[in-house]
C-alpha cells in the first residue's frame, strides 16, 4: 500500500464534498495562513536560524515579507486577497453563430487533491506561496516540506495545522524514501521545487497517474557585464544576489561572463562590497549564512578546488562556514561550470564580445533566471532577444522575483510552468470550458442531424466557422 493512501483518499472526500469551492472559505483559510505568520514568526526566525543561520534580515525579506507584510501590498497573499473575486470569475467567450443565444465560458476549477514538495533553501516562501496558489484556486493540499530544514520541517508539522481546516490541507514530514512512496499516490497536481534530477523522479511519478506537474528546478544563471556600466553597483548588486542566504538561492547570479578589462575592474569593486557587506572577516557577520547541511557543505567546499580563488576561499567544516569567494580562471569543464553552484562561490569567466556571451548561454541547457548589466539598452536587448530563460533582469540580480505580477517559473532544464501572482491561482486551476444552451429551439439544430443533405453544408458551415479577420489595410 503507498504512504499516505488513506490521508489522501479522506482529502479527496473533503474536496468532493464541495467545501473549499466558496470564496468565503478560500479567503478565511489564506487569512489564516496570514495569522499563522505573524503569530509564529519568532518561531520561523528561530527555526532559519538553527537551520542554516539565516540572517532575520533576510528570512524577514525572503521568507515572511514575500508571503505577507502589512506594508507591501505587493506581497503574495495580499495581492491574492485583493484579487481573488476577481480571478474566479467566469471568463466570457466569443461565440459562433450556431451558440449567439447561448452562455460560453472557462470556469477556473480548482483541480483535487495537490501535492506540494519544497526544498531547503527558502523552506517557508517556497512551501506557502505555492499553498496561496492552491488555497485560492479551491483545492486540498497536501504539504512535503524538505527533511533537510529540519527545525522549518518540525515547525510547519506542528504549527500549521493549527490554523488551517484540517479536512482539507495536510503536511506530511517526509525523507526520500517516504516521499518516493507518498508519490505512488494518484494526486491532482503535483507541484514540486527542488533539483532538476529529483524532478525527473517526480514527473515519472506522476506520469502513472497522468498528473499535471509545474517544476520549479535549478540550474546555472548566467550574468553577463558588459563594457559600459556603474561598476561598483554592478559588483554590490551581484554580490548581493550571489552571497544572499550564503549563495542557496535558484536564481543567484551562477557566473560572471564579462570582457578581461571589466573583470580586472570588478574584482577590486566585488573585494569592496564584499567588505562592505560583511566587514573584513565574514565568519563574524550576522548578516552572512550558512551552508544548510554536511553533505551540501562538502560539495560547495569541493568547488573552492576550481580555478583560481582571488576573494574569500576559507571554510569552517564545523560551522559549515563558506566564505564569499569570487574564482577567476576557471576552466569550463571544471566542476564548478558543470553544476549548479548553490553557495557563495563566483566565477568570473571572459568572452571576447556579447555576440560570444550569447553563444556561450545558448550551448547550455536552458537557465531560470538571466541578467545583463550594461548602460546600453541595445546591449540589454540584444541578449534578451537572443537568449532564452525562465526570467531576465537588466541591471539587477533576483529582483524581478519580487513581483507577483511577473509568473515565476523555468524553462526546459530549469523547470516547467510557472506561479506567484495570478499565475499561481491559474496554475491550480483547471480552465474548464462551458457551453449551456437553451433546451429548446429544436428547428435550429436541425440542419446537422442525420439523414444528412449536402445542401445544409454551407449554413452550417457559417455557423461554426470562425473566419480571418481582414489584415490588409487595403482589403
Ligand atoms: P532536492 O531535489 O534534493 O529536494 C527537494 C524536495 O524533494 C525535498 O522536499 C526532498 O525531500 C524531496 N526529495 C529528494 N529526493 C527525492 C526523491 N528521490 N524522491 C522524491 N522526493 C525527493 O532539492 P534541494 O536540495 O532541497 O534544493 C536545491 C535545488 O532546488 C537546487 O537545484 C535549486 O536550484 C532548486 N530550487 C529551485 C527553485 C525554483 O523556484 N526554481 C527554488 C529553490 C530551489
Amino acid at each position: 500500500m503507498s504512504s499516505h493512501a488513506g490521508l489522501v483518499s479522506s482529502l479527496r472526500a473533503a474536496w468532493l464534498s464541495g467545501k473549499t469551492r466558496p470564496v468565503e472559505y478560500r479567503l478565511a483559510q489564506l487569512e489564516a495562513l496570514g495569522r499563522f505568520l505573524d503569530e509564529k514568526k519568532e518561531d520561523i526566525l528561530e527555526a532559519t536560524a538553527l537551520d542554516m543561520g539565516k540572517p532575520p534580515f533576510e528570512v524577514e525579506l525572503s521568507e515572511i515579507s514575500v508571503c505577507r507584510s502589512e506594508l507591501n501590498h505587493r506581497s503574495e497573499l495580499n495581492h491574492t486577497l485583493n484579487h481573488l473575486g476577481t480571478w474566479m470569475k467566469d471568463e466570457h467567450v466569443e461565440k459562433n453563430w450556431a451558440t449567439q443565444l447561448d452562455s460560453a465560458f472557462i470556469r477556473k476549477d480548482p483541480y483535487g487533491v495537490v501535492l506540494i514538495i519544497a526544498p531547503w533553501n527558502y523552506p517557508i516562501n517556497l512551501l506557502l506561496v505555492p499553498l496561496i496558489g492552491a488555497i485560492a484556486a479551491g483545492n486540498c493540499v497536501i504539504m512535503k516540506p524538505s527533511e533537510i530544514s529540519r527545525n522549518v520541517e518540525r515547525l510547519v508539522a506542528e504549527a500549521l495545522p493549527r490554523y488551517l481546516d484540517k479536512d482539507c490541507f495536510a503536511v506530511v514530514a517526509a525523507g526520500v524514501e517516504e516521499t518516493t512512496r507518498l508519490l505512488e499516490n494518484k494526486f491532482d497536481y503535483i507541484f514540486f521545487t527542488g533539483s532538476p534530477s529529483v524532478g525527473r523522479m517526480v514527473m515519472a511519478a506522476a506520469a502513472k497517474h497522468l498528473t499535471p506537474v509545474t517544476l520549479e528546478l535549478g540550474g546555472k544563471n548566467p550574468c553577463y557585464v558588459s563594457d559600459t556600466c556603474n561598476v561598483q553597483n554592478v559588483a554590490r548588486r551581484v554580490a548581493w544576489g550571489r552571497f544572499f542566504n550564503a549563495g542557496q538561492t535558484c536564481v543567484a547570479p551562477d557566473y560572471v561572463l564579462c570582457s578581461v578589462e571589466m573583470r580586472e575592474k570588478l574584482l577590486p569593486a566585488l573585494r569592496e562590497a564584499v567588505t562592505e557587506f560583511y566587514g573584513p572577516n565574514p565568519r563574524e557577520s550576522p548578516d552572512f549564512a550558512r551552508i544548510a547541511g554536511d553533505k551540501q557543505f562538502r560539495r560547495v567546499q569541493a568547488l573552492l578546488r576550481c580555478g583560481r580563488v582571488v576573494i574569500g576561499g576559507q571554510t569552517d567544516a564545523e560551522t559549515r562556514y563558506i566564505a564569499p569567494t569570487v574564482l577567476v580562471d576557471v576552466q569550463q569543464d571544471e566542476s564548478v561550470m558543470q553544476e549548479e553552484i548553490f553557495g557563495p562561490i563566483l566565477p568570473i569567466l571572459t568572452v571576447a564580445s556579447v555576440e560570444d556571451a550569447i553563444a556561450f548561454i545558448n550551448a547550455r541547457e536552458r537557465p531560470l533566471a538571466l541578467y545583463v548589466f550594461s548602460s546600453s539598452k541595445k546591449v540589454v536587448n540584444r541578449v534578451l532577444e537572443r537568449t532564452s530563460s525562465g526570467g531576465f533582469c537588466a541591471n539587477d540580480t533576483i529582483m524581478h522575483i519580487t513581483l507577483p505580477s511577473l509568473p515565476f517559473g523555468g524553462i526546459g532544464q530549469s523547470g516547467l510552468g510557472c506561479y506567484h501572482g495570478r499565475s499561481s491561482f491559474e496554475t491550480f486551476s483547471h480552465r474548464r470550458s462551458a457551453l449551456l444552451r437553451g433546451a429548446g429551439r429544436e428547428a435550429l439544430n436541425a440542419p446537422r442531424y442525420p439523414p444528412y443533405a449536402p445542401g445544409r453544408l454551407p449554413l452550417l458551415r457559417a455557423a461554426t466557422e470562425t473566419r480571418r479577420r481582414a489584415t490588409c489595410a487595403l482589403l
